[in-house]
């Protein structure tokens, strides 16, 4: 809805050290009532802080015909956008990413307010929104300019492959990075020519308005980039009717229901959904770093992160050690609601879902699973924290074993060879990440190669994958289609396009020749292409 992003000048200015404060900031909502005014009066979804329990504030429940007029205004801008060179378009992200930086105590403070993250958690979100804005406003051309490519004809045929924009990108995401989903697709949509319209989770609206407003102040022009905030059922159909291509991540579920409606148009989409990621780690792993790593690969996020591991496969010569560490560890993790870098875990996104983290452990203990750590809901930090929760002894009759539980609990067992453990990692429908921890490094090269996951990160737990974005960045299975990151990143939201001008004489007899002779003298041609390097 164009409406709510056109404004400028937003001062979300949240002192960093303040007291939580019970609302937003009120210039931001105040301009944001003036959009819902002109938009006639529409319905209201109250959202709730996850640290407080209290009203954050109001967003406006966009209708379809709101999902018309950002499409139509999306199209108008998208062709005087495309005609940009990728200088100027780059021009603007370079001046985003700057502004980010600048600005990310304001984007900070409301992404924790919003989604309930620690500090730390939030600053993961400016370093990727940086590191795309730069990585995309520098590697766009590289990656979408005009290719010769080898002619039918050796010399007679010149031949081009030219990258055409889509057109309208819709993007719709979940609310456990509300900043990098506002804008690290977008960045390479936009970067390839398109205009975006932008669905975030009705959870975490705020953070998508402040970077429409950022990325205006930098120079995007008027329409390029609207953010239409309400529910997914209602939104997305008609959403998915007015643009070119959907970007999604969220649930699995969700995105079936997706590529279904996206299948209907013949439209192409991004898929990134949920996951059940292990790590691996061998007796011979340097201990110290390997515990580190569990648990900011296991409760970042308080574990609502896709490549989170929920998971962990510990070789049997080490695994009482590990566990000891690792459990002692985890009680020591601070859970807090202050808005500073104090502390590590924050809180679960909602009730609902605090129900959903509560019943899987309840139905592990239930089944004969033993807590080593946590385990335990917190309202006396805020009404839905959730301890850092480490299980043993956890088989396949537990909701915990297979399903995803996007939340701070982590199942360890332990495993005697490398055949069996690599035969359990892959027993998932899903396949989006995964951790070998090792000193053997070409080994778990060769290792990592057989593990049926988009993203296998050695001696680390994510990072070394998801901010490698030269890189392509998906999951296998049940865990998505396509990826994001890198040239595949951005040339999805490109159409390919072949312009090929023939010289002299095309691929047909000349006059004078049969079609037989014709066939005799090609057949004898393609026998030669064969053993010229550079023409076959
Ligand atoms: P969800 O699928 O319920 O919601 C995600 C988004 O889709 C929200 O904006 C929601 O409003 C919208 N939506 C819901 N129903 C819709 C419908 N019928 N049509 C159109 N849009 C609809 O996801 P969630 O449970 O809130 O998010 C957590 C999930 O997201 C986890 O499974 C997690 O693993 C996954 N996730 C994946 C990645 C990744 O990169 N692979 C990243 C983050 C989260």
């Amino acid at each position: 809805m164009a409406q709510l992003t056109g404004f400028s000048n937003s001062k979300v200015s949240l002192a960093q050290s303040a007291p939580l404060p019970k609302k937003l900031d009120e210039g931001l909502v105040e301009r944001l009532s003036q959009r819902i005014t002109r938009l006639g009066n529409r319905e209201l979804k109250t959202v709730i802080s996850p640290f407080s329990g209290e009203v954050l504030d109001h967003i406006p429940l966009c209708t379809a015909d709101d999902v018309r007029e950002a499409a139509r205004k999306a199209k108008a801008a998208q062709k005087t956008w495309a005609a940009w060179s990728f200088k100027a378009r780059g021009d603007v992200f370079r001046r985003f990413h700057d502004l980010v930086l600048e600005r990310q105590h304001e984007v900070l403070d409301l992404i924790q307010l919003e989604a309930g993250k620690a500090r730390r958690d939030a600053f993961y979100e400016v370093m990727d929104v940086a590191v795309n804005a730069r990585y995309y406003a520098y590697n766009a051309a590289k990656h979408l300019k005009p290719r010769r490519r080898r002619g039918v004809i050796p010399f007679l045929t010149q031949t081009w492959e030219y990258r055409q924009p889509k057109g309208v990108v819709g993007i719709i995401a979940a609310w456990n990075f509300p900043f990098i989903f506002a804008v690290s697709d977008a960045i390479p949509a936009l970067m390839a020519g398109n205009a975006v319209i932008f669905k975030p989770d009705p959870e975490t609206s705020f953070t998508a308005l402040w970077a429409a407003d950022l990325l205006y102040e930098a120079g995007l022009p008027a329409d390029l980039y609207q953010v239409i905030t309400g529910e997914g059922p209602e939104l997305g159909p008609p959403l998915i009717e007015n643009v070119d291509f959907i970007a999604f991540t969220g649930s699995t579920n969700t995105g079936r229901i997706i590529a279904r409606q996206a299948a209907d148009r013949l439209i192409g989409n991004l898929l990134e959904l949920g996951g059940k990621n292990a790590k691996i780690i061998f007796a011979d792993a340097p201990l110290e770093r390997a515990v580190a790593s569990a648990l900011r690969g296991c409760f970042n996020g308080a574990g609502q992160i896709c490549m989170s591991s929920e998971r962990l496969f510990v070789e049997s010569k080490i695994f009482d050690r590990f566990v000891r560490l690792f459990s002692e560890r985890t009680r020591q993790l601070k859970l807090s609601t202050s808005l500073n870098y104090e502390f590590v875990v924050g809180s679960l996104i909602s009730k609902q879902h605090l129900e959903t983290v509560k019943a899987h452990v309840q139905d592990a203990v239930a089944k004969g699973a033993k807590v080593l750590a946590g385990g335990r809901h917190r309202p006396d930090i805020g009404p839905f924290f959730y301890e850092p929760t480490i299980l043993t002894d956890v088989d396949k009759t537990m909701e915990v074993f297979a399903e995803e539980t996007f939340g701070p609990v982590v199942s360890v067992y332990r495993f005697d060879s490398v055949d069996e453990v690599l035969k359990r990692v892959n027993d998932s429908p899903y396949g989006l990440n995964a951790s070998i921890w090792t000193k053997d490094l070409k080994f778990a090269r060769e290792l990592a190669t057989r593990i049926q996951a988009g993203t296998v990160n050695i001696n680390d737990a994510y990072p070394a994958t998801w901010g490698s974005v030269d890189s392509p960045l998906g999951g296998f299975k049940n865990s998505g289609l396509g990826v994001r990151h890198g040239a595949d990143g951005i040339r999805q939201y490109t159409e390919a396009q072949t312009i090929a001008t023939q010289h002299y004489h095309g691929v047909a007899a000349p006059a004078g020749f049969s079609e037989k002779r014709f066939s005799q003298i090609m057949t004898f041609a393609l026998k030669i292409l064969k053993h010229i390097p550079g023409l076959r």
